[in-house]
Order: C-alpha cells, then structure tokens, then sequence
C-alpha cells in the first residue's frame, strides 16, 4: 500500500510517501518568510503553502520512486491548525484523491504527532497499548493516555500557553529570532543549568501552566538589564540552560505524576518540543532510574512532517475509515 501525505497545518508544506507503515520519502518545505516578523503570519503562510505544494509533492514522489499511478490513497491534515494553511492541503489532497480515484482520508495533526512512534524505523521500538504520551509542540501540550490507536484521552493539558510558545517567547525576550526553541536548546548545551533559578507554577493535576513563567523571566531580564545593558549577552548560556531546565522539571514532574496516577509505565513523547536535546536526554535517565519504557521520536518526526500524517493514513486504510470530498478543515478538533 503507498500511501501519499499532506501536512499543511502550519508554516512547513510537507509530503511523504510511505509504504505500509515504512516511510519512502518525507519531505519539508519550512517558510522562512515569517523569521523577520518573529512569528507565523497566517496570511503568508498560505501564499507559501499555495507555491511550495506542487514542488514538494513532485520531490516525494521522485524520492521514494513511486508513480502517481501507484498510489492507494491520499491522507492530508484535517487539522487543528490554521485555517488557510489547512485549506490548501486539503483541497490539493481532495483533487488529487479525485483525479486519481482513491480513497481520500483526514487526519488529525496530534494523533499524528502521537502516532508518529508506529512508523517501523530501524533502532526505534513501537509502544505497546495502553501508553502515555506526552505531546509537546507550539499548539500543544497534553499528556494523553493511548489505549488503542484511535481510541485517546487527554488527561492533562495546558491552561495557557503551549510549551513550544514558552520556548519561543523566552528566547524573543532575550532577543533570539523565531523560532527560537531550537536556539535556547543550542545555547543551553554550554551552560549552567542551576545559573538562575526561575520558580516553577503550581498547577494542580495534570494540568500544566506555561504564562506565569514567561512573565517571570522577562521581568527578571528586565532587572538584570537595568544594572547591565550586556546581562543577556554575557550570560546567553547560563540563560537559556536556566529556562530549558526549568520547563523539563515542569514536564517530568507531571509526567512522573502521570505514570503514578494511571500505572501506566511506558511514557513516549511527540511534537516540536520533543526534538530538544534536553527533553530527550532527561526522558532517558528517567528509563533507568524509574523502571520506565520511553519513546523518543526520530528527529525528523518531532517538528511538523508529513510522514506522521502517513502513518495515521495508513492505520485508517486498514480499517477503511475514508473521507469524502464534503470533509471540512477544522482550525480546532479534540483528539
Ligand atoms: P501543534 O503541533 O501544537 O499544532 P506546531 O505544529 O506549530 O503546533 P510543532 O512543529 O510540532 O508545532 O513544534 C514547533 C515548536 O517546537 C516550536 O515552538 C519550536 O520552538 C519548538 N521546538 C523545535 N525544536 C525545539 C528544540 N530543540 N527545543 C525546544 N523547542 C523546540
Ligand atoms: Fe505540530
């Protein structure tokens, strides 16, 4: 079975093909455009995705070698996401399914980041249900518990900002351009982490709080700037490991109350934030010292991708779940 996919949720046009559930080309156009505005300009990413689409489809199909012809269906992100990006996937995925008469199938953009774990990958395992999974992305940040693949329950989230948006308006507060995630996981890597201790929010539950702590560091810089106009540039390390390590503490102290609360011992994550070195590294020395199974996505399937997309695509053609032409992109939609 190939298997094209659309991801267009946002600001990175991206296709894929895959084979069953064996990834043959998983392409990404990322929108430089909206790094001088310091942020997505939901205007200009649609105009991107609109010249950026046809050409990313072409180089997947070219790399994995497959025709047109071969393909079995045509899965794209339904979402959640934003609207205009959305629209352009999903009418290009509805003609395409049309032309080329297969099955047409909408994907949800966060089962996606979840079950991007059951792309077969060598030096990757799959989980075993149920699971936990930790998404941690710019939209998003939920703890989930997975029973079955469509079959999700969100048990924790954010009350406020995602964990990707505290990573980007941390680093905009210390004058890093957008998106400026990776940036603080870069320059964290040479710092202290315990240089400036920033304290963590009291959320009860599951549930997580991003706000407070992004307010917390910009009236801290702001102070420290007053007494030194180059405090950002000469502390820049010591800065960003104190912001990463505390947003890591933040997300492990409510997933290790997770797997208290369900019993729930494999623990995966997902999602942009999931990339950070951080995160990754943490996750692993919680393995051995808790007695937990982690799943720490290939790097390529951290950020917003199209094979994620594939792999739900795939899922749903096994179990005949298609759309038709009539499915309508949703900005917002629950897991
Ligand atoms: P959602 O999936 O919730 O709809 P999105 O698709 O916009 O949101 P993703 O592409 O999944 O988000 O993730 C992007 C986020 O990941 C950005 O906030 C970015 O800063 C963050 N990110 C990417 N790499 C890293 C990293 N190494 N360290 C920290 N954050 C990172
Ligand atoms: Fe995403």
């Amino acid at each position: 079975t190939y298997i094209l996919a659309i991801e267009s949720s946002c600001d990175d046009t991206a296709a894929a093909i895959l084979k069953n559930n064996k990834v043959l080309s998983n392409i990404v156009a990322r929108q430089a455009v909206h790094e001088e505005y310091g942020g997505v300009v939901p205007e200009l990413a649609s105009r991107a995705h609109q010249q950026n689409i046809v050409p990313v489809i072409d180089v997947a199909l070219k790399k994995a070698g497959v025709n047109r012809e071969e393909l079995c269906a045509v899965a794209f992100t339904q979402g959640p996401g934003l609207m205009g990006s959305l629209l352009v996937g999903s009418s290009f995925a509805k003609s395409m399914a049309m032309a080329l008469d297969v099955p047409l199938i909408a994907v949800n953009h966060m089962q996606a980041h979840i079950l991007a774990h059951f792309i077969e990958e060598e030096g990757f395992d799959m989980p075993e249900f149920p699971f936990l999974a930790m998404t941690i992305s710019g939209g998003h940040t939920q703890i989930v518990k997975v029973t079955d693949y469509f079959t999700m329950e969100v048990i924790g989230e954010t009350t406020d900002d995602a964990v990707g948006e505290a990573f980007d308006k941390s680093a905009k507060i210390i004058g890093l351009p957008y998106p400026g995630g990776p940036l603080i996981d870069k320059y964290a890597q040479e710092g202290n982490p315990k240089a400036f201790p920033f304290t963590k929010p009291k959320v009860p539950g599951l549930n997580f709080s991003f706000s407070g702590l992004k307010t917390q560091i910009l009236y801290f810089i702001q102070k420290k700037t007053e007494e030194n106009p180059n405090f950002v540039a000469e502390n820049l390390h010591d800065i960003c490991a104190s912001i990463q390590y505390t947003i890591i503490n933040i997300l492990m102290d409510k997933i290790k109350l997770a797997v208290k609360e369900t019993g729930i011992k494999q623990v995966a994550i997902g999602g942009g934030v999931s990339a950070n070195s951080g995160i990754r590294k943490t996750l692993k020395e919680a393995e051995k010292k808790y007695g937990w199974k982690t799943f720490i996505p290939k790097f390529e399937y951290t950020t917003d991708n199209a094979a994620m997309i594939g792999i739900v695509g795939y899922h749903k053609f096994l179990k005949h779940e298609f759309n038709d032409a009539s499915v309508v992109s949703k900005a917002r939609i629950e897991l």
